[in-house]
């Protein structure tokens, strides 16, 4: 049965009624229907929107694809349009994530319409983002868990593999840091933790890569550096943060580091275990040094 369009039927109530956004549109991507939670999540009345092209809820720069994509639908084979994902601005400039169902059907004047349902995603969206973030981040300070950056290592020696280059790792390990919980509490320390971190980024380049271990143990890893340039650039990190105290309580802070550079056909674990052996001696010799392992 040929969909009944005309305005003086009105919009169907269970359409009116329903809590999902449904619109109408023609062949060229005018509107010619829109129910009122179509309307709600836009932000426009309905006499904003009907007569104007669908296009006016994309961001500009998606616009063209997104209607010559309708042109192709409406003169397409295929009832249904694959589900999608699109990013779509409402009246107030708000961007929300939506996902767009659409089917095909006939007019009561013998010209197609496209019928389309859309679903607010954005907060699950959102949600996901988060929660993809922290299966790879440390929520403390935002860098790399143990996971994430024991992951990137592998990607890296791959990678110094493949090019032929030197790859470092440090594993830098805060000295006395429990007596920084014990004389200031767990909440200080935990924002020491957090200073350390920055001070760290600073002291790094830009494609190194720095990553909590666990507890107040990091791993750095140095593409492309030497042992000589990877030495270097640890004790300048471990000078900046003894010279620096930190926080409102002017707390000292110095590291201690285990270096090692990656050998030829030597698995990860090897080389961390070196890097381990090396930060282990430097905590028996006095602490606030770098040891190459
Ligand atoms: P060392 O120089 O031998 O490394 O001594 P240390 O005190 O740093 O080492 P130890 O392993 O004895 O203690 C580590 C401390 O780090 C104990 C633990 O409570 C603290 N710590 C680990 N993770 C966190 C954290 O997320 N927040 C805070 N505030 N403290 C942490
Ligand atoms: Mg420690
Ligand atoms: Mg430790």
């Amino acid at each position: 049965m040929p969909l009944t369009l005309t305005r003086s039927d009105g919009v169907p109530r269970l359409v009116r009624d329903a809590p999902i956004g449904i619109c109408i549109t023609s062949e060229d991507g005018t509107y010619e229907m829109v129910n009122p939670a179509y309307c709600a999540f836009y932000g426009y009345a309905e006499e904003e929107l009907l007569g104007r092209p669908f296009t006016l809820i994309m961001p500009e720069a998606s616009q063209a694809a997104m209607l010559a994509r309708h042109r192709d639908f409406m003169q397409g084979e295929a009832e249904h349009d694959d589900r999608q994902e699109w990013e779509v601005v409402r009246r107030d400039g708000e961007r929300r994530s939506i996902i767009v169902e659409s089917l095909r059907q006939e007019g009561d004047d013998g010209r197609p319409r496209r019928i389309t349902f859309i679903t607010d995603i954005t907060e699950r969206k959102a949600m996901e983002q988060r929660l993809e973030f922290l299966a790879r981040h440390d929520e403390l300070t935002g860098l790399l868990n143990r996971r994430a950056g024991l992951a990137r290592l592998e990607e890296e020696i791959s990678r110094a593999r493949r090019h032929g280059t030197s790859l470092c790792v440090a594993i830098c390990d805060l000295d006395h840091f429990k007596l920084v919980n014990d004389r200031h509490g767990h909440a200080v320390g935990d924002r020491v933790l957090q200073g350390a971190t920055e001070r760290m980024e600073e002291a790094l380049r830009g494609y190194d890569v720095l990553a909590r271990l666990g507890g107040e143990e990091f791993l750095v890893i140095l593409p492309g550096a030497r042992q000589t340039e990877a030495r270097c650039a640890i004790d300048r990190l471990r000078e900046r943060l003894a010279a620096t105290p930190l926080g409102e309580e002017r707390i000292p802070l110095t590291i201690s580091a285990g270096l090692a550079s990656l050998e030829a056909n030597e698995a990860s674990h090897l080389l961390l275990e070196r890097a381990d052996r090396a930060l282990y001696r430097a905590k028996r010799d006095g602490r606030n040094r770098t040891l190459v392992g």
